[in-house]
């Protein structure tokens, strides 16, 4: 199967071969028909599988270049960024312009924006504001919720509800999500209308190239871990989570008075900060970025090669999130999740739901190693 089998239009299929896209991931083959035939859907598949591509692509095939023709919504503003740079570069040979609305900016810059754009990529929070102050009136066509399980995290559940008193009824709604919760399901039956169901199996994490280890420490080695682990192992290309911005401001400052090239990346940092530090890492200016798990949801970077959890999270979706920015495009990843005895419980749940018991190594001795 290819791209060409879809029939798309020819400059859409024009900016797929320039994006080289070849073949379409398996979300993309099984939700682009429903959406090419105007039904409503909702589509599960974990993170990294293509989900934007498989509602960008046929929904920038209907467009006809109107105003705020397409809306979708999205968790943050990094994803709303990169969603909007994604669909222009699928879009551009048709003309399609996409404007992107998020707090912080100005409003008068993003109406202006978005007077010329068929596609607008929102944040909920600044959305709905915009919408409630009549600031703008559109009727979409089409209505995205992309990356809905993070919406929810993040308490937008009513923000949205809101956002779709103001949308005409007669619309096409497509919601993606990586994971599928009861408030989920609950949320599409509210939204959506008699839509189809496209899931694709979460791909067990273990099945993907990704080698999962952990590490047992006292509380106070986990900086001593860190470093030996990074001598140990000397990764190319990782990303650091931990629990809180400070634990992220200051590990950073640790690390980068190791000499390493370190920055963070959370919600307290300006937007341009955080834009800076994203292209740095991207562009592989930057070899670690330390970050909390809102501020990396959705960063889209696909030659991450390790990934440590300095602390690890609450649950076993924010694992299977956070271990998920490596190993990807087929390429091999690692994970490893600094455990501090207190966290056992933790541990356990996470095994749970990732359904593997993770193996337990002892953080080598960096004289033992060096040698
Ligand atoms: P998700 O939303 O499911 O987490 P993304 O839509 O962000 O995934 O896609 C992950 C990465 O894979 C992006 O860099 C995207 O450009 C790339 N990608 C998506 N579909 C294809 C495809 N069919 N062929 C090649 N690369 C793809
Ligand atoms: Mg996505």
């Amino acid at each position: 199967m290819t791209f060409k089998d879809f029939n798309f239009k020819e400059n859409l299929q024009k900016a797929i071969d320039e994006a080289g896209f070849k073949e379409p991931s398996p979300i993309q083959i099984d939700a682009i028909p429903h959406i090419l035939l105007g039904k409503d859907m909702v589509g599960q598949a974990h993170t990294g599988t293509g989900k934007t591509a498989a509602f960008g692509l046929p929904v920038l095939n209907q467009l006809t270049g109107k105003n705020a023709e397409a809306v979708v919504i999205v968790p943050t503003r990094e994803l709303a960024m990169q969603v909007s740079d994604e669909l222009f570069k699928f879009g551009k040979f048709l003309g399609i312009n996409t404007a992107t609305v998020y707090g912080g900016q100005s409003y008068s810059r993003q109406l202006k924006l978005m007077e010329t754009a068929s596609v607008i990529v929102a944040t909920p929070g600044r959305f709905l504001d915009l919408l409630k102050n009549g600031h703008i009136k559109i009727k979409p066509r089409f209505v995205i919720l992309d990356e809905a399980d993070e919406m929810l995290d993040m308490g937008f559940l009513d923000d949205i509800k809101e956002i779709f008193t103001y949308l005409p009824e007669t619309r096409q709604t497509l919601l993606f999500s990586a994971t599928m919760p009861t408030a989920i399901k609950n949320l599409a039956k509210t939204i959506l209308k008699e839509p189809e169901f496209v899931t694709i199996t979460k791909a067990d994490v273990t099945n993907k190239n990704i080698t999962q280890t952990f590490y047992v420490v006292d509380e106070r080695e986990r900086d001593d871990a860190l470093i030996r682990l990074f001598d140990y192992k000397n990764p190319k290309k990782s990303i650091i989570f931990c629990r809180t911005k400070k634990d992220v401001d200051r590990l950073s400052t640790f690390l980068i008075s190791q000499g390493f090239m370190a920055k963070s990346l959370h919600g307290d940092m300006e937007q341009k900060q955080r834009e800076e530090a994203i292209k740095a890492f991207k562009t592989s200016k930057l070899e670690i970025l330390i970050a909390t798990d809102v501020a990396a949801r959705g960063l889209d970077v696909n030659d991450v090669t390790h990934v440590f959890n300095y602390h690890l999270p609450f649950d076993g979706e924010s694992y299977v999130h956070r271990i998920g920015r490596t190993g990807r495009a087929g390429k091999e990843g690692v994970a490893i999740s600094i455990v501090t005895p207190h966290e056992f419980r933790t541990l356990q749940r996470i095994e749970k739901t990732i359904g593997t018991k993770l193996e337990s190594k002892v953080v080598p001795n960096i004289s033992t190693v060096k040698q």
